[in-house]
């Protein structure tokens, strides 16, 4: 089968792999009909060492049941299905408090395993990681419901761990997929104020279709300033981070509100946070992290069912597997928002 490997930065190529097959008697196998790039893609494709073997790449995607192992129970072969980006058992101690991503029996997709971004896969701990969803193969949903599997969830969970409730003003940093995600996560869980901070147009567009009621261009100091002028110079009680830097951190810490929250988001590029003294006399609480998307898929399924959110829309472009590398690339470029995959 084919799938895709990443050789080290710039170097991601399209290749003959042995195939998919049932090892354990909780596996299922999946022939994927969709998978995407990730922005967390991207900071192997940018800094990746030239490695010999390569990396299975990809841990979003969707596909439809070939086979099952006997111990798995409520999957059939043809059930379309998604799979969250790290797999679990449902069922551990971890699973039960809805922090799949801490799974005893879970772990990630690529390395040792199948990656997303390829023709098949072997699912471990079927049973706990699969979600069905009820349409078809050819079904014009699966782009959306492909975000389940991580953009959409993680947006959610930003807004989740936030705090955004009815009424709640949030400030979103990054106009990145999971940036927009998380506005229209705001948006559904009632938000009415939300100031996007970012600057390409054509995203922040895409970030007031989905529910931003205010966007700022501005970066650093003169950013802190807009949302502050915004706000009556308080900052929003709910900031949601979906860029990684400590720049953008910082930024996070400066808009917040005195006693509110800031949920992180994007893959931390640095090692210290810079909350000292002065951030504990604001009592700002600091949480967040890699999104337990499993935890929130059966509550987001019935909202992409029936249309009345449509996640799906962060993606701009779409290619066959032959354009994988052309994908990364146009996605590194930000020629393109969010690359889906189509096998
Ligand atoms: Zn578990």
């Amino acid at each position: 089968m084919r799938a895709t490997v990443m050789y080290g930065a710039g170097d991601v190529r399209v290749e003959n792999v042995p195939d998919a097959t049932m090892r354990e008697r909780t596996d299922a196998l999946i022939r994927v009909l969709r998978s995407c790039i990730c922005g967390s893609d991207l900071w192997p494709y940018n800094s990746m060492e030239p490695s010999k073997h390569g990396r299975r790449m990809g841990h979003e995607f969707l596909g439809v049941i070939e086979d099952t192992g006997p111990e798995v129970a409520g999957l059939k072969v043809g059930d379309v299905v998604v799979a969250p980006f790290v797999w679990a058992d449902n069922t551990c101690d971890f699973c039960r408090a809805g922090l799949h991503t801490s799974c005893r029996h879970g772990g990630q997709w690529g390395h040792a395993l199948d990656g997303g971004q390829g023709e098949a896969m072997r699912v471990p701990q079927a049973q706990g990681t699969l979600v069905k969803v009820p349409v078809g193969e050819d079904s014009p949903l699966l782009a959306s419901l492909l975000t389940l599997s991580d953009v959409f969830c993680t947006g959610h969970h930003g807004a989740v761990t936030s705090r955004v409730r009815r009424g709640s003003a949030v400030t979103v940093l990054g106009d990145g997929a999971v940036g927009l995600s998380a506005v229209l996560a705001a948006r559904r869980l009632g938000a009415e104020r939300i100031i996007l901070m970012g600057r390409h147009k054509d995203r922040t567009d895409l970030g007031r279709t989905f529910g931003a009621t205010d966007v700022v261009a501005e970066r650093g100091a003169e950013g802190i300033t807009r949302v502050r002028e915004l706000t009556g110079g308080d900052g929003t009680p709910a900031v949601i981070e979906c860029v990684g830097t400590e720049q953008s951190l910082q930024t996070a810490i400066n808009v917040v509100r005195d006693g509110g929250v800031i949920s992180r988001l994007g893959l931390a590029q640095y090692t210290h946070v810079p909350m000292g003294v002065d951030t504990m006399t604001r009592n700002i609480t600091l949480t967040g992290g890699a999104a337990p998307v499993r935890a929130y898929m059966e509550e987001l399924l019935p909202d992409v069912l029936n249309g009345s959110i449509d996640p799906g829309q962060v993606f701009d472009r779409t290619v066959g597997f032959g354009e994988v590398p052309d994908g990364y690339q146009a996605m590194a470029d930000r020629d393109a928002l969010k690359v889906l995959i189509r096998p």
